[in-house]
């Protein structure tokens, strides 16, 4: 078989311990799930039903403790960081129990869901999908994968963000409205989970615009930091 077309390469992602790379497929995103960001963006924080959006898996890029870089992306003037406990699905299922979720995690990382946010707020108010805002290239830069079989499940612990040494970004991953049993659990049920899914679980209070140039070094307590420049 030949395809007719160039495929595309697979995105992979650096695994903590191992010379294995971890394969993306999907990557979901879960919006509003700590209550002092949902506030900050202008909605209640009831606990409603978790809500998912996507980014294309040529979003995820290499990110670690040695600096990385991304481009300012375009049409934009309103770039945003939102530092996130990224999650990689080892094993697929669909509806998932919340007693059986955390069995389908391979492992965690560190990972910025970075935002076009004048886009996604213009297509929020005329009631349009957010992709412009949030699914496009490079705009996933994720950490190496800590296996669970190394650092556990990840249920609490620091979650921060500087941009150019001055704080942004801080809360505890304890703070999750849907933790991430729960997420994984409610998203099964709509979609089947496939192994190399990536579930990026919101992010905290905080989130501001960067320029070319600035440097954010984010966290998560037991997972390292990455550091990312955004290019001139
Ligand atoms: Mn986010």
């Amino acid at each position: 078989m030949n395809y007719a077309v160039p495929a595309a390469p697979v995105t992979h992602l650096e695994i903590v311990g191992s010379t294995d790379v971890f394969p993306v497929n999907r990557i979901f995103c879960v919006g509003r799930n700590y209550a002092a960001h949902a506030r900050e963006m202008g909605k209640d924080p009831e606990r409603d039903p978790p809500f998912f959006f996507m980014k294309p898996a040529n979003a995820a890029v290499q990110a670690g403790q040695s600096e990385s870089r991304i481009p300012y992306p375009p049409m934009t003037a309103n770039f945003h960081h939102e530092i996130e406990l990224v999650v990689a699905i080892g094993r697929g299922g669909k509806d998932i129990t919340v007693d059986d979720a955390l069995s389908h995690v391979y492992g965690y990382a560190v990972g910025l869901d970075m935002t076009r946010r004048d886009l996604q707020l213009d297509a929020r108010e005329k009631g349009r999908p957010w992709e412009f805002g949030k699914s496009f290239r490079d705009s996933a830069p994720i950490g190496p994968i800590h296996p669970v079989a190394s650092v556990g499940q990840v249920t609490g612990g620091a979650i921060a963000l500087t941009v150019n040494g001055h704080a942004r970004q801080h809360s505890d991953v304890k703070e999750l409205i849907w933790s991430v049993a729960e997420s994984i659990a409610y998203l099964s049920q709509y979609e089947p989970l496939e192994p190399g899914d990536i579930i990026m679980t919101g992010t905290p209070e905080g989130v501001a615009a960067v320029v070319r140039g600035d440097l954010m070094e984010g966290s998560v307590e037991g997972l390292g930091t990455i550091r990312v420049r955004v290019a001139d």
